[in-house]
Order: C-alpha cells, then structure tokens, then sequence
C-alpha cells in the first residue's frame, strides 16, 4: 500500500528509538507536586483554590483566564501549602500551586475503572463540554486547548479528522507506546471527536517504522467498527507530524501562509490528546496524566524507561527515580532533539504536555560555526518552501519587512535547516528569534485593526 508524504523538503534523521520496547510504568507520587498556570497556549489559568484548602485527584483548582485557556485539575489528593511563582523549565517565573501529597483520594464521579466504555453519546454538546471541563488540550507540542479546535468557527467545516500517530521526532516513544497499550481508547476517542464535528471521516497516521502500532491500530478500528475511521501508513520522514505536514500527506492541500488547519476543512490532534479526549468525555477523568520517555544515547539500554506521570511532578524527582543524571549527559531536553527546549531547571515540574527527558552526550553538542558556502542544502531541506539562509542574513540586518515579505512568519521551527547546514550555521536560532518579531508586528497590526 502507499506510504503517505508531504511534497517538499523534509530530512531523514536515524531514529534512535530505543526505548521502544519499554512497557509504561507507573511513576510513585512524590512528597510535593507543583501544578503550573501556565501549560496550555492562551491565557494563563487562575487559582481557585487558597493555602491551606484539601483537595482531591481529579478536583479543578484553576479556571480559564480567557477564551483561550483551559482548566486545570489537581493531580493528586493532599493540602495546598503555597501559590506563588516557581521556576520552569527555562528558568522563568510562573504562578504555580504546591500542593504536599497525602493519600491518593480522587474526586467523586470519576470512573477510574479499566472497563473500556465505547458507546458514543448522542449529545455533541456533552461531549465538547466533558472535553472542556475536564481541562483537555493538545499533547502534540502546541498544547492549544481542544474544545476550541473542535469548535470550528462559523462558516468552517471539517471534511476530515487527521490523528496524529507520526511521532517523527528521533528518541520519543510514548505515542508509540500508548498506540500500543492503551489503542481501543485513542480509537474511541477518535469517534467522540468525529462525533463532535459532525461525522467527518477520521485519519490515523502512524510511520512506517512503528508496524506493531499500524496493526494494533487497524485490529482496534476494525474491531470496534466505528464508520469512517481508518488507519494509513506514513513515511519516514521528518517532520511528518507536523501539522501542515500532515495535512499534505493525508489531504493533499495545502494551508496558505498565516492560515489555519480548518480553512482547508482539516482538524489535526495528536494520539495522546484523542487518549485525554476518551479518559475525559468516558471517565470523566480531567487531564492530570500523560506519558514521557525517558531517553537519550548516553543512557544504557536498561535504563530507558515510558511512564506515565502526574503534572506537577518536578522533573528532577523523575530523574532521580530513573537513576539519576547519566554520567556523559551533555544537553537535557524536554521533548525531541529536533523541536524540544533545553532543560535550564531540572526543577520544573511536567506538565500537561511533558513528553520526554531526553539526555544528549558527546556527539550531540554543536559544532563550529564556519562560513556559508551557498550550498542551498537548507532551503531544499525546508519543508515549508522558505530560504533560511536568507531569513537568518535580514535578521542579522534587522529587516523585520522584509523578514514578513519572506514568510519567517511561517517557519514551524522544524530545524531542518539546522540539521541539513555543513557550516553547522545556527539557522533555527536566528529564525526563531526572526519570526518572534514578526509575529510582533502582526500581532501589533492587527490589534490597531
Ligand atoms: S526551522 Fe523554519 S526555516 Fe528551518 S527548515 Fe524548518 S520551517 Fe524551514
Ligand atoms: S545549508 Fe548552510 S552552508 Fe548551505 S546555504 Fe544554507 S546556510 Fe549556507
């Protein structure tokens, strides 16, 4: 069968997964979590509850801030015992609540039950409004809140569901694992979505490189016979998973500069969101878990590990868990090494999105920077048809217009570019920051609008 592509650029990065064959584990609570304000896109969320209050697992303890924003739910049952700033993981400030562990209670009505539930519920406000409550938003990377995304505005309409089961990002397994374990509920979860927005039909892209998740998928969707849900096959490809990227390989369109996903009638979530999406809408069970892997070529092969975590556990208690810091551990990531951050603060708690503490040796650290040779190697690697060399040498002359003439507002920091530059030119860089000031103007334009 076809092996579904986007149509320019893109790289070919060996894939190193090599915590694959790692089952999920179940990490221990700690003595304290600390639950951010801030681990969505949109409007930081705001406290309901005070010093002192007992909550919970499962209990809301912060609301919406805005439109754009989402609610967020204790992790564990315990006592509140401070709100205020604590550090992320680039060493920035953020409100967070601390609360100290005690038991593991959770909150009346929901079904911590294994029992698969694949009844879809008639009531598509039901389900949107189970999907809001329970504080679902995107576990691909954007963390943008789903009710939202699954509420296209007037006018739109989605001709079809992309599930997100590339996982092209080197290293990172938990998708891969959640397809394997945890499949009727992502394939149920796909259902309520589709349900959501009015019956549309439903992609699940998964790489070529994952077969045992290709065939735990297509044996789930064939089992559970839900209409218009089906499983395709993705090429290896970097970045595959990427929205746009996606939307090509499944669609064959393409969304224009500045557009969204739903102007070409496509909606993308990844599988782990369609997992939160079953857990919240089936079980009423608000987004307090998710799984990250614990990776990296430094780290011997016993001591990879997938587990499913709580928000709010600080990343350096996992480590520690998990061995400890691997002697030869030059660069600490929080996602893949392509797209992820650098750990600047081991002490920042996960968040919804946490996918991976991912230990980087040697090999890994940059080179020298040398001259440019104008082997135009980064533009035929840039999957959205930029010029990045072009855009780092106006962001080196400040040219903001001209930047937003060659499109670094488009740039989805992909880094291929980077990656594919033999004078090791710190392409990604330069145009994050490029596009940062761009989006500025826009976002100042528009706000004169
Ligand atoms: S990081 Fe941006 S400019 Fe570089 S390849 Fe990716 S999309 Fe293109
Ligand atoms: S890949 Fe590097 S050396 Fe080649 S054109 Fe781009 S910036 Fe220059």
């Amino acid at each position: 069968m076809a092996k579904l592509t986007f149509s320019i650029g893109g790289i070919h990065p060996a894939d190193n997964k090599l915590s694959r064959g790692c089952k999920i584990e179940t990490l221990p609570l700690p003595p304290k979590v600390y639950v951010s304000m801030f681990q969505h896109l949109g409007a930081m969320a705001k406290p309901v509850v005070q010093v002192g209050d007992t909550v919970k697992a499962g209990q809301m303890i912060a609301e919406p801030g805005g439109f754009i924003s989402a609610y967020i739910h204790s992790p564990v049952s315990g006592k509140v015992t401070a709100i205020g700033p604590r550090k992320d993981l680039a060493g920035f400030n953020q409100m967070h609540i601390e609360i100290e562990v005690q038991g593991d209670e959770w909150a009346e009505g929901i079904d911590l039950s294994p029992e698969l539930v694949t009844e879809i519920p008639e009531d598509r406000d039901f389900i949107l409004d189970r999907i809001k409550m329970n504080g679902v938003v995107g576990l691909g990377g954007a963390t943008f809140p789903t009710h939202v995304k699954l509420n296209p505005p007037p006018g739109k309409k989605a001709e079809c569901l992309i599930l997100n089961g590339a996982e092209c990002e080197p290293y990172l397994t938990s998708d891969f694992r959640i397809l394997l374990e945890r499949t009727d509920e992502i394939v149920v979860g796909a259902a309520l979505m589709q349900k959501v927005l009015g019956g549309c039909p439903c992609v699940i892209g998964i790489e070529e490189n994952k077969p045992e998740a290709i065939a735990a998928a297509r044996a789930s969707v064939k089992k559970l016979a839900y209409p218009g849900i089906r499983v395709e096959v993705l090429k290896k490809r970097y970045p595959q998973g990427g929205e746009k990227q996606l939307i090509d390989a499944v669609m064959h369109r393409q969304v224009g500069s500045g557009g969204l996903p739903i102007d070409v009638g496509a909606v993308v979530q990844n599988v782990a969101t369609s997992l939160a999406v079953y857990e919240a809408v089936q079980k009423n069970k608000p987004l307090v878990t998710n799984v990250l892997t614990i990776t990296g070529d430094c780290l011997p092969v016993e001591r990879q590990h997938n587990y499913l975590f709580r928000i709010g556990m600080p990343l350096s208690y996992i480590a520690e868990y998990a061995g400890g810091v691997p002697e030869g551990a030059k660069k600490l990531i929080s996602g893949g090494p392509m797209m992820g951050k650098a750990i600047a603060n081991l002490d920042a708690a996960t968040v919804k999105g946490s996918s991976s503490i991912l230990y980087l040796g040697e090999s890994t650290v940059r080179k020298q920077e040398s001259p440019c040779i104008r082997c135009g190697r980064c533009a035929d690697a840039c999957p959205m048809g930029l010029e990045p060399f072009l855009l780092k040498s106006l962001y080196a002359a400040s040219d903001v217009a001209a930047l937003e003439a060659n499109a670094a507002q488009d740039c989805i920091e992909c880094g291929c570019c980077q990656y594919s530059c033999p004078a090791s030119i710190a392409l990604l860089d330069n145009i994050r920051m490029a596009k940062g000031q761009v989006m500025g103007v826009i976002r100042a334009r528009n706000a004169k609008k």
